[in-house]
């Protein structure tokens, strides 16, 4: 059986050299020449119809047929001319991935290719195979998908794809960037408001993202070679390599020249779709990398990131390497992380977390930095629940990870300027600018020194002009969090409103009214504001006493998407309805339930299968050794306690394996979704996974490195 394994090990090392084509010298020659963005559009449509695009997209405004019938052939022919013979609407379904059914632009009664703006900007996928949380059976048997024109088409191989929103036929939503384009709405209408109390000229405040995505490559034979892999994306066995992390050498150290190749080759694909890739460094374990594109117009950034991940897993192909997204693809190693870096910027061109060197902008960048502060703790349940996976459970609360407590970091600088304004309660303010001197919002600097001094194990940190959602899984569509932080933002950002307004009308001076409603949020959200080491068990311990929560698994996580106040908060902002939600949670559990079953089967059969009759054979081989030596009348004692030894692992294996099957077997009797999840989870996975794993990974020591049937972590790790 190992004869796999080292001829995968074989094919990995005696990789040819993949060639790496350059279009061009200059990225310019080709950046974004596979997108049909915002340039080829005033390209090639009439001016009178560009502006009307320009202005739906400004606006979220809808689009008429005439407009969208000039699109769709403006499209079509810029896609032909770069070798499109069809299309697609595509769209991001519940399941995480992305989605697409090619239709030919050939119309065989007429006999040309044709693209109609109606088939640009509506279709009916067979919705039947993607979930729907129930939706669509209790309603209509169908959904349809709607163009985005906020998000450019674009061409993958000889297809136009076309991103959109996928709707059920009564209008819920069954995707992820439905709700999202409505988040995103909503901060905007709420964030526009509170800019206008310091400047008239703002009309619009848009949110962005730079998304950092952290991935594994290993070798295709290798990956090959691993069931587990293959079939969850993560190893559910393998024992830490002798050379690990420990060495920390891999961290910004030299590429390997394999995957630098790699990288550069999916890095000009994604420039020519338009992705602005511009970062690539090594991780902290071995065989880690990580890519982060420039930070853009958060839908945008969205659709990138889901295209992005296509891109790589495509490319490698021809690199023969397999890249691994998972949130803990190997155990004892550093865990897949994706950063959101967020920011707000409205259309006067200000970043609203951009402190200045004025004091009196920095009462502005107080107002939304604080709003932040206390929207993440209003709804830290609800951030929570939109990293809730079942790969993420591996990641958060392991020792490398954050853990799965919600926690605002802010840096030293900023928490001193919130504890003056705090403790300045007391402080007569009068009207004029030195009240700026008293609270000490003058001391803001415009450039924070703790810009450099992060801390890398918080879940929520201020980072110098935006902040960083770390928490967020490296599988997730970001789509999500993004959606549950822009909706708290505009949540409380419509609070922060609602009560200025009403203490300025009651004739108070606004900026007395706003640095007191401040310090009451700076004071209400200080709980989850930790400066400290996210990753120790202290803090787990400090922040019960904070009262925080701190939801461990996905199923428990994911009840915050129902309870009254997320149900409330959704519809109040118009994002999804208590269906929708449901819907959600249910299709979401679903996932989790699926991901953990799959790895229980996969993990039954490798150690039935695979460990196991390898095991037996090697003891076999020992049995008969010290059989040899007690005839030669030789001591045997060694052997014999490797027998015993072997013998016990295999034991549990055996007993934990059968114990897992039949408690499968149970808990797969259970109707409700949320049970089933919970028993999957404790039962399944907590009573059984690290028992089974613990012997086979002893196994893996004991017995003769020429005999063991799976690709071990070092090879998987360090060949390439
Ligand atoms: P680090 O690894 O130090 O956190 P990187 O430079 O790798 O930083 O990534 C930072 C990400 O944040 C990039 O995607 C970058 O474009 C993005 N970013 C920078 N400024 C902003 C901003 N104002 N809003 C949103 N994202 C931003
Ligand atoms: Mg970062």
């Amino acid at each position: 059986m190992a004869g796999l394994r080292f001829q995968a090990v074989l094919e990995a090392q005696r990789r040819p050299k993949v060639k790496v084509n350059f279009p061009s010298e200059k990225v310019s020659d080709y950046f974004g020449k596979k997108s049909f963005g915002m340039r080829q559009m005033k390209e090639r449509l009439p001016n009178e119809v560009y502006q009307r695009v320009v202005t739906a997209m400004e606006k979220g405004k809808g689009i008429s047929m005439e407009t969208a019938d000039s699109v769709a052939s403006a499209a079509k022919n810029w896609a032909m001319e770069l070798g499109a013979t069809s299309y697609t609407h595509w769209f991001q379904p519940l399941t995480g991935a992305t989605a697409e059914k090619h239709d030919s632009f050939f119309d065989s009664i007429s006999g040309i290719e044709k693209f109609k703006g109606s088939t640009l900007v509506q279709q009916e996928p067979d919705a039947s195979s993607f979930p729907s949380g129930g939706i669509r059976s209790t309603f209509e048997a169908r959904g349809y998908t709607a163009w985005d024109p906020s998000s450019p088409m674009f061409i993958i191989g000889t297809t136009l794809c076309i991103p959109t929103i996928f709707v059920s036929y009564t209008g819920e939503a069954l995707d992820n960037k439905a709700p999202l384009l409505k988040a995103v709405e909503a901060v905007d209408r709420a964030a526009t408001v509170t800019c206008k109390f310091f400047d008239r000229n703002v009309s619009k405040v848009t949110a962005f993202l730079g998304v950092e995505q952290e991935y594994f490559v290993v070798d295709k034979a290798l990956y090959s070679a691993r069931p587990d892999l293959v079939m969850s994306g993560r190893t559910v066995f393998g024992h830490n390599p002798a050379r690990g992390q420990q060495l920390d050498d891999h961290y910004f150290g030299s590429i390997p020249p394999r995957v630098y190749d790699f990288m550069r080759d999916f890095e000009i694909e994604a420039l020519k779709l338009g992705i602005p890739v511009s970062t690539r460094h090594n991780e902290v374990a071995p065989s880690q990398f990580e890519v982060a594109p420039t930070f853009e117009e958060l839908n945008l950034a969205t659709d990138h990131n889901s295209l992005l991940k296509d891109v790589m897993s495509k490319v490698a192909e021809k690199h023969n390497l397999k890249v691994l997204f998972h949130e803990k693809p190997f155990a004892g190693m550093n865990g897949n992380g994706k950063h959101n870096n967020w920011s707000l910027i409205t259309n006067t061109g200000v970043n609203l977390f951009q402190p200045s060197s004025s004091a009196r902008d920095n009462l502005q960048f107080l107002v939304f930095f604080v709003n932040t502060l206390k929207a993440v703790h209003e709804h830290s349940d609800l951030l929570r629940a939109s990293i809730a996976s079942a790969g993420n459970d591996f990641r958060l609360g392991a020792n490398e990870a954050p853990p799965a407590i919600i926690s605002t970091f802010i840096g030293q600088q900023l928490s001193m300027v919130l504890d003056e304004l705090e403790s300045k309660g007391n402080v007569h303010i009068e009207k004029g600018d030195n009240m700026y001197m008293k609270l000490g919002i003058d001391q803001i600097p415009e450039i924070l020194i703790d810009n450099t001094d992060r801390n890398r194990t918080s879940p929520f940190a201020f980072t110098g002009n935006k902040w960083e959602f770390r928490a967020v899984g490296s599988d997730a569509n970001v789509a999500q969090p993004m959606t549950a932080l822009n909706l708290a933002m505009a949540d409380q950002l419509t609070k922060f409103n609602e009560e200025l307004e009403k203490r300025i009308s009651k004739g108070e001076e606004k900026r007395i009214s706003i640095v007191k409603i401040l310090r009451k949020y700076i004071k209400e959200s200080k709980p989850s504001r930790f400066e400290g080491d996210g990753y120790s068990d202290k803090w787990v311990k400090d922040a019960e006493k904070r009262g925080l929560s701190n939801v461990k698994d996905t199923p428990r996580a994911l009840d915050a998407y129902l309870t009254k106040e997320t149900v409330a908060l959704f519809g109040r902002h118009g994002v999804c309805n208590d269906k929708e939600l449901e819907a959600r949670h249910d299709i979401m559990l679903e996932n989790y339930v699926r991901k953990v079953q799959i790895e229980s089967r996969v993990m039954g059969d490798l150690a039935l299968n695979h460990i196991i009759p390898t095991a037996i054979a090697y003891q076999n081989k020992l049995i008969h050794n010290a059989q040899g030596l007690k005839d030669l009348g030789m001591k045997n004692t060694a052997v014999t306690k490797a027998i015993e030894e072997i013998s016990g692992h295999i034991n549990t294996l055996k007993v934990g394996v059968r114990e897992m099957i039949d408690e499968r077997r149970k808990v797969n009797k259970i109707d409700n979704m949320r049970d089933l999840a919970i028993a999957y989870c404790d039962k399944v996975k907590g009573k059984h996974f690290d028992k089974i794993r613990y012997a086979a990974d002893k196994l893996e020591l004991l017995v003769d490195d020429e005999d063991w049937p799976l690709v071990k972590y070092r090879e998987l790790l360090f060949i390439r």
